[in-house]
Parts: C-alpha cells; sequence; structure tokens
C-alpha cells in the first residue's frame, strides 16, 4: 500500500480534503484551513502531518527522502504561488515553521519565523520594504530563534548580547535599534554559535528548512511539553504536525503590528473584542512579556497608555471585529485569535477555542444559547461540574477583607494552592485537628509541610497552611484534590512545632489563635474576616434551569443543621437526604445532657436523661421541616459509638456529674468500661437501639412530634423518612421496625395528627447488600453508605488508609483513592444491592450518601444504576445537579 500524501497545501486556491482534522494536520493546521476555506485573509503554506512526525521518530530522528521529495513539491506549488522562491536573491521567499499538535498546547512547543534569510536575501528583503532596519532585525530574530530550537542553545545565551547593545546605546525599547546595531548582532550571533556549538549558521535556506522542520518535531518531546501532557493527560504518541506558511510582517513600521484577540472577554465572559497587540512587533513579542502591550478596545485602554487599535488603525480594527465574529460564529464557541497586519493589511495567523475562567464558561454558555448559536443542551454539556465548584466557594466579603488588609492583619502571602476562603483557630498536627473537628470547629492546620500521615488531619480541617513547598508540593495536590482550602509556601513564617508557635515580625501566633485562609488569593490574614456565599447571578439561575429540564436523577443534600438545609435548598436541594441526628450532640450546651444519657446506670436513668434531648431534638428537626417546606426529609437515628460522647477531661466530667447528681469516680469507672478496641465495628450503628431501644424511641418521638408541630402550626404535609444506620440482618430491621412503628404511632395519637412515615435502612455492609432482598420488605427506602461500604468491602479503615494508600495507588493496585472515587468492588456491590432489593419491592427508593456523592463520577454511575437520588454536601448541590444532567443528556444519546 502506498503511503497517504503527509504534506499538504493550502493557499487560497489549494486545499486539502476536508476529511483531515486536527488529528493529522494539527489543531493549528486544520484551523488555518479551515480560515482558508472561509476566505479569511490566511498566509498560505503547507502542513506536515502527524504521521510524519511519528515516521520521524521511527527514523531516528531524520526526514526521509520520500517525505523531502513530498516537501520539495509543496515547497515549488507555494513559491508559484507567492511568486517568491526561497533563497532567491531578489524576491526571495520567507516562511514561518510552527508547531502545532492535535490538542492545543499552547507554547509548549517552538516555532521558527523568517526562514530563509541569509546575507544576499537579507538585502533583497531590505531593498523590497525600502527599509534596512527592518531587514536586518528579522535576520537576528531569525538565527536566535533558529539557534534556541535548531542548534538548541539557550536562548538567554544570545539575547544577552542584544540587552547589552540596548544598554550600551542607551534604548529601552527593541525598536529603537538601528540598523547599523542589528548587523552588529547578526555577527556576534553567528561567531557565538561558531564559538559554542562548533557550527556555521546555515546559509542554505534549504539546509535551514529541513533543521527546522526537524526541530519542530523534536520539540514534541521537550521537557515542557512532555510536562504539560502528563498534567493534562495527553497522549504521547499523538505526535505534532508542522506548518510552513509564507512569512507576513507586523515590524515594518508604525502601520504593522501583531497580537492576540479574543471574541469575549474571558475573565467575565461579557461579549465584545477584547484582546492586546503591538504597532512594530514581530510573533512572540505580544505574548512574551517583553514588552507591555496595548489594548484593542479603546474601551479597556487605561487613561495615559498608547492608543489602541481602534483608534490607531480604525479600519483594521473594523476588519478584524467583522473577523472575529465571523469566527466565532463559525466554531459556536470563544475563539481565541492571533493576527498580524502588515503595512495596514491584517491577516490572521491563529484561532482556537479560548480558555475561561468558571464565571466566563457559564455566562458565554447561557449567552451563546439566547444568541441562538447553540442548543440549552450544548450549553449544559460546555460546563463541567467540576469547574462549577469554583464558582460556588464561600468568599471573604470585600469590605472585610479590605478592613482586615488595610489594619495590616495580611500577616503572610504564600501561594494560592486551593481556593475556598475559611476561618478557623491554628493547630499544628493532625491530632488536635481532628480533635477540633470532632467537636464543630474545624481548624487551619499549619505545618512546615505534609506528609502522607496529615491526610486525615487535612481532611477534617477548615484550612491548610504550610511554610514549605510550591504548586506541586503534597499538601497542594492533595487539599485541591479533597477540595480543602490550602496556601502553601508561606516563607516568612517560621513555624515552630514543639513550642505550637508561629513567629513573623511584630507577631506570635499560638494554638488556638483564630486566622482567616484566603486559598484563591494566597493570604493568611489574622483574626477573623467575616464570610458571604457566593453572589451567583442570573446566568447561573438560567442554566440551573435547564439542568432541572433534563435531569433524571434527584439531587439531595446531606444537611445536619437548618442553616446547612437553607444553604441546600438555595443550591436547589430536591431533599435532604441524610440528617445525621448526632451531630446535634456537639452542641457543648448539649453536650452535658447526652453524656448523662451515655453514663446512665440503667434504662431508667437513661430515659430520665433523654426527655431533654427529645425535647431540644424536637427543636432541631421542626427547623429543618419547616426550612424544607414539605420536600423529603431523611433522620438518621444515632450511629456512632457511644464512646465519642465521653467527657474529654475532669472539667466535663464533673460538669455530667453534678447534672446526674452521680460521684465523678463512679462516672470515670463507666466511661472508661464503654472504651472500645475497634469502635468502627464495634457498639455503634442500629446495635445501640437493639440494645437500648429507649435511644431510638426518644429520637423517633422527638422526630414525629416535630413533623407533627410543623404540620399542625404550618400547614405542611411532612412525610418524615427514618433511617437505621449499620443494618447487616433481616432480623434487626423487624425488630427496630416495630420498635419505630409503634413509637410513631403513640406519638401521632397524642398529638392528634395522622402523618405517613416511611423507614429505611442504610446499606453499608456486605451481608446488608446479599440480603437485600429481604431487608427491602421490612422497608421503603434503601440509602448506600458508601463510606462505611468501601471500608467494609475492602477491608481498609479509612483512618489508617494513609499509610499505604498513596503506595497502592502508585503501584496500580488501586485505581485511585477509594474514599473519593467509588472503588469498582464497591460499585459491584451497590449495583448488586439496589437489584436485589427492586426484585422483591420494584418501588423502593434507592438513594446514595457517602462522601463519594461530592464527586461527579458517582453521580454518573448513580444515574446508569437506577438510582432515585444521591444526596451530597450542601454547596455542592449545583455541581451534583449539573453532572446528573450531563448523566441525562448522554444517556439520550446511547
Ligand atoms: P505558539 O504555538 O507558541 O502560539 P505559533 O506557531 O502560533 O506558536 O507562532 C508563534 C508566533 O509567531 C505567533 O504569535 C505568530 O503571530 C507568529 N507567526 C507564526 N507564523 C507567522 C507568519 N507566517 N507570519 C508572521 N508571524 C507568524
Ligand atoms: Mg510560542
Ligand atoms: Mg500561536
Amino acid at each position: 500500500m502506498a503511503t497517504p500524501q503527509r504534506v499538504h497545501l493550502f493557499t487560497a486556491d489549494t486545499l486539502p480534503t476536508s476529511k483531515l482534522d486536527a488529528s493529522t494536520l494539527g489543531s493549528k493546521g486544520a484551523n488555518l484551513v479551515e480560515m482558508t476555506r472561509l476566505a479569511l485573509p490566511v498566509p498560505p503554506g503547507f502542513i506536515l502531518t502527524t504521521h510524519a512526525c511519528k515516521a520521524y521518530y521511527h527514523e531516528a530522528h531524520t526526514l526521509s527522502e520520500e517525505l523531502r521529495t513530498e516537501v520539495l513539491e509543496a515547497l515549488n506549488a507555494l513559491q508559484k504561488h507567492t511568486g517568491r522562491v526561497l533563497g532567491d536573491p531578489v524576491n526571495p521567499l520567507l516562511l514561518s515553521v510552527r508547531s502545532g499538535a492535535p490538542v492545543t498546547m499552547p507554547g509548549m512547543m517552538d516555532t521558527v519565523l523568517n526562514l530563509g534569510l541569509n546575507d544576499a536575501t537579507v538585502r533583497a528583503l531590505a531593498d523590497q520594504a525600502g527599509n534596512e532596519r527592518f531587514a536586518w532585525d528579522c535576520y537576528r530574530r531569525f538565527i536566535q530563534m533558529y539557534a534556541d530550537v535548531v542548534i538548541g542553545m539557550r536562548a538567554d545565551v544570545l539575547e544577552q548580547f542584544h540587552e547589552r547593545i540596548k544598554q550600551r546605546e542607551n534604548v529601552f525599547e527593541d525598536s529603537n535599534l538601528e540598523a547599523e546595531h542589528l548587523k552588529e548582532l547578526v555577527e556576534l550571533y553567528k561567531n557565538t554559535i561558531l564559538q559554542r556549538a562548533g557550527i556555521a549558521f546555515p546559509d542554505d535556506p534549504m539546509e535551514q528548512l529541513w533543521g527546522a522542520i526537524g526541530g519542530v518535531f523534536a520539540s514534541w518531546n521537550n521537557k515542557r511539553a512532555n510536562e504539560y501532557r502528563q498534567l493534562y493527560s495527553i497522549s504521547a504518541d499523538l505526535g505534532t504536525a508542522v506548518t510552513v506558511q509564507t512569512m507576513v510582517f507586523g515590524n515594518l513600521g508604525a502601520t504593522s503590528g501583531t497580537g492576540v484577540a479574543l471574541t469575549r472577554d474571558p475573565s467575565t465572559g461579557e461579549r465584545r473584542l477584547y484582546g492586546e497587540y503591538l504597532l512594530n512587533a514581530q510573533g512572540e513579542d505580544v505574548v512574551a512579556g517583553m514588552q507591555i502591550p496595548h489594548a484593542i478596545s479603546e474601551a479597556d485602554r487605561v487613561e495615559g497608555d498608547p492608543p489602541s487599535l481602534e483608534t490607531a488603525l480604525p479600519i483594521v480594527h473594523g476588519q478584524l471585529k467583522d473577523i472575529v465574529q465571523q469566527l466565532e460564529s463559525h466554531f459556536g464557541d470563544l475563539q481565541d485569535i492571533e493576527f498580524t497586519i502588515e503595512n495596514e493589511k491584517l491577516w490572521m495567523l491563529q484561532t482556537r477555542k479560548g480558555k475561561r475562567t468558571a464565571q466566563a464558561a457559564l455566562r458565554i454558555a447561557v449567552e451563546m444559547v439566547e444568541e441562538s448559536r447553540i442548543t440549552r443542551e450544548e450549553a449544559l454539556l460546555r460546563i463541567d461540574p467540576q469547574q462549577l465548584d469554583q464558582l460556588l466557594l464561600p468568599r471573604f466579603s470585600p469590605e472585610s477583607l479590605d478592613e482586615a488588609r488595610r489594619a495590616g492583619r495580611v500577616i503572610a502571602r504564600g501561594l494560592p494552592a486551593s481556593p475556598g476562603a475559611q476561618v478557623g483557630p491554628v493547630v499544628f498536627d493532625p491530632a488536635t485537628a481532628m480533635e477540633y473537628a470532632a467537636r464543630g470547629n474545624p481548624a487551619v492546620m499549619v505545618r512546615v509541610e505534609t506528609s502522607p500521615d496529615d491526610i486525615q488531619g487535612m481532611r477534617k480541617s477548615a484550612a491548610v497552611v504550610t511554610m514549605r513547598g510550591g504548586m506541586t508540593s503534597h499538601a497542594a495536590v492533595v487539599a485541591r484534590g479533597m477540595g480543602r482550602c490550602c496556601v502553601v509556601g508561606c516563607r516568612d513564617f517560621d513555624v515552630r512545632l514543639d513550642e505550637e508557635e508561629i513567629h513573623i515580625p511584630g507577631h506570635v501566633i499560638r494554638k488556638g489563635d483564630l486566622l482567616s485562609i484566603d486559598g484563591t488569593t494566597g493570604e493568611v490574614i489574622l483574626g477573623r474576616v467575616d464570610r458571604m456565599d457566593p453572589d451567583l447571578g442570573p446566568h447561573f439561575s438560567t442554566l440551573m434551569e435547564w439542568v432541572d429540564d433534563v435531569a433524571k436523577l434527584d439531587i439531595r443534600a446531606n444537611a445536619h443543621t437548618a442553616r446547612e438545609a437553607r444553604l441546600a435548598l438555595n443550591f436547589g436541594a430536591q431533599g435532604i437526604g441524610l440528617c445525621r441526628t448526632e451531630h446535634m450532640f456537639f452542641d457543648p450546651e448539649r453536650a452535658t445532657a447526652v453524656r448523662e444519657m451515655i453514663l446512665a446506670s440503667g434504662e431508667e436513668e437513661r430515659r430520665h436523661a433523654l426527655k431533654d434531648i427529645v425535647r431540644m431534638q424536637t427543636g432541631d428537626f421542626k427547623a429543618i421541616f419547616e426550612v424544607m417546606g414539605g420536600l423529603p426529609v431523611t433522620m438518621r437515628l444515632l450511629d456512632p459509638p457511644l464512646h465519642v460522647f465521653l467527657p474529654h477531661n475532669a472539667a466535663e466530667l464533673e460538669a455530667v456529674a453534678l447534672r446526674a447528681n452521680v460521684d465523678v469516680n463512679t462516672l470515670q469507672d463507666r466511661a472508661d468500661r464503654l472504651r472500645e478496641v475497634n469502635p468502627m465495628l464495634g457498639h455503634r450503628g442500629c446495635r445501640l437501639g437493639i440494645s437500648y431501644p429507649e435511644i431510638y424511641e426518644a429520637q423517633v418521638q422527638a422526630i414525629v412530634n416535630a413533623a407533627c408541630e410543623v404540620h399542625r402550626e404550618k400547614g405542611l404535609d411532612i412525610t418524615p423518612e427514618i433511617l437505621l444506620p449499620l443494618v447487616s440482618a433481616p432480623r434487626e430491621l423487624e425488630l427496630l421496625c416495630l420498635i419505630i412503628n409503634t413509637t410513631a404511632q403513640q406519638t401521632m395519637d397524642a398529638q392528634g395528627v395522622q402523618l405517613d412515615i416511611r423507614i429505611g435502612t442504610m446499606i453499608e455492609l456486605p451481608s446488608a447488600v446479599l440480603e437485600a432482598g429481604k431487608l427491602a420488605k421490612h422497608v421503603d427506602f434503601f440509602t448506600f453508605g458508601t463510606n462505611d461500604l468501601t471500608q467494609t468491602v475492602l477491608g481498609i479503615s479509612r483512618d489508617d488508609a494513609s499509610r499505604f494508600l498513596p503506595l497502592y495507588v502508585d503501584m496500580g493496585i488501586l485505581d485511585d483513592d477509594p474514599f473519593v472515587s467509588l472503588d469498582p468492588a464497591v460499585r459491584h456491590f451497590v449495583a448488586s444491592g439496589v437489584e436485589r432489593g427492586r426484585a422483591t419491592r420494584p418501588d423502593l427508593t434507592v438513594g446514595l450518601c457517602g462522601v463519594h456523592a461530592d464527586n461527579p463520577e458517582t453521580v454518573r454511575f448513580c444515574a446508569e444504576a437506577g438510582f432515585d437520588f444521591v444526596s451530597c454536601s450542601p454547596w455542592l448541590v449545583p455541581v451534583c445537579r449539573l453532572a446528573a444532567a450531563h448523566a441525562a443528556l448522554e444517556g439520550e444519546d446511547e
């Protein structure tokens, strides 16, 4: 079989077949072809395909004879088309040799401009342009780029000569060097290359061309490009195409220039021509940041800045505006465009999909629907649920932040490793961080740097701050992974772990001191900065309406207080999938009553202590029911091992002794007896309800009382859902359902109200999955608790996993952290539990409430497995709703 053509010409008259796309031509090349097809002004050229790149690597980094022949044919055609000839001393063709992979890797690979120049052609160029300075500027740029890309000489080696001459001549702008200086530079460059690299700079343009093509192919494998590919999971096998294109010149004088334009503002999404340009400049000048570019639009120009393109070259500006619009309409998305102006003639050099912030992504997607450019479904699919995350994080209120800044309370500025705005007391080790979290007061954990031993502490902290480390340090990577607010590299911090102090000039910060952390700016602020819920704006609401039209899976939230319930509701939660009733026990005022209940000597004493708890919980439950206004609310009965509520110290023990009228030593004895060796698999969950039915009775009373009162007072129809944790056997459910039903009925009779009550069971043990068919006969709904299910299916304790999990992931034993992304074995158990349950009870409601619910991947899995709802963290409700919409749309496609 003949090798397919590997070099393709593009001119106004000749185009490659439209079957060739970015995978072959590279995205830059494919879009240049597309722009030529649209009859836009694109300098003509030819493209060596990605297949040619693969062959180059296959053939030990050489260009085969066949490929050279194809290039020569294309070059001939290009010469005919332009009327110029490579190396011709009168009318020379000059070329750019550009990289371009199937997926854009901006700036990662190399480009050579002004190829074809030598001591003869540079004179021709000078004569034709009537501008000697310009010609020599092109020449010195060419040598500099060629030395970098082809000869492999570090760019700064030659650049330093450039800087030196600028200094000597006392000029700041490149464009102020004269032709004679540039000639001098060219000589210096060539001599340096000869001395340092032992290579005479090639005068023969053909040799230059082969060198540049090889150099660009080789740049596919440079360090930068490899790292970029790893970061974005791009295959190393794709290869880059090479575009060889006729040069156009933006450095011909005051009516020439080069720039970058976007069809909308990439940070806000506002629709307007946005971008920067430089007059009398070439190629990289705008992006390289050596010179400060000017605004394209007059509206963006800051007073005192040089004129905008709009005023400098109004006709060109108008043309650019039209073309840019045309491109956006054609490609149907935000475009990021490179252009060059040669003597007032506009040339298009590149267009690609523009990168944008989450906020801009949202606005652009919604407005493009309103402009009838894309459908609602396309708009939904264009927004990555994970990206939406950025918009939903709480922020510091601008006033409060300003005040802190003015008061000099910003004590450090580190790297913004993971976004969020958090306030908390400082702690210096993971154990203390976990203690603070258990008391409902998550801490700011400060470390020199973090290690895998810190992971559980990080998970339970409000924020993490490190003294050392960069954006890819352990702390930064882990914190981003778990969505924890994090600032790293606070170099000014002298963290003294042993003394539990941070020293900075003028301050000592001690354990327990409040810090406010801004993971978006990297600021560390002394004391409290007020937070506010994010301002989501009208585009967000519109998008969420569209979400609800397509999503089939309900998204509920895990919420334990009325405040959390309100947040969830505002974010569009369709109910509460998990209310952990014990969360209300941590409040310091209540803790003593709860401890009295736990340390009671027998049923009598326990019932006495429970009376207060019922009263308090009734109030809590009422508040939640009221907020949710009749949407489903699932209350889970007491789950954790009792010892988590034990007094931590003598003072707490004494408070209980006083209240219960029992002496301290007796209480201490009882507390000691409650300690367990392995509480996670110990006396917890529904086992508590079996051994102390009075506890569950009391909680059911509180729930039903609350529902009846809200029904009477607000006229809301409430169907309380009561959820039993850690069920392993049908007999447990049989006994507990009896207790619940009896208590509920008695409570309703006493209230004179009749409500429907739904009972459900957590499915979080392998035995429960196996018995799911029988369990389903006793209950109305299943809620999969994937945290415990993961622990028990894999036999991994989440609190001890940090020692080996990273290694297991590294070695490919596990695909991913099973506590973030559902393990395949656990998925299997979940799917089988649903199937068995529905086999005996087809109308069984099925939901999921582990931390996995926060992961859009889980939402997709649940949608496919026929779930009714997923219950996630309140502030992630929109992320999961969008994920549910994606799942529904992608499901339709299949
Ligand atoms: P990158 O992938 O780094 O953006 P490009 O291939 O786009 O590299 O080239 C870098 C710069 O060179 C661009 O800013 C572009 O404006 C300029 N350039 C490329 N080809 C030409 C050409 N034919 N004429 C003038 N300038 C060019
Ligand atoms: Mg570049
Ligand atoms: Mg470019």
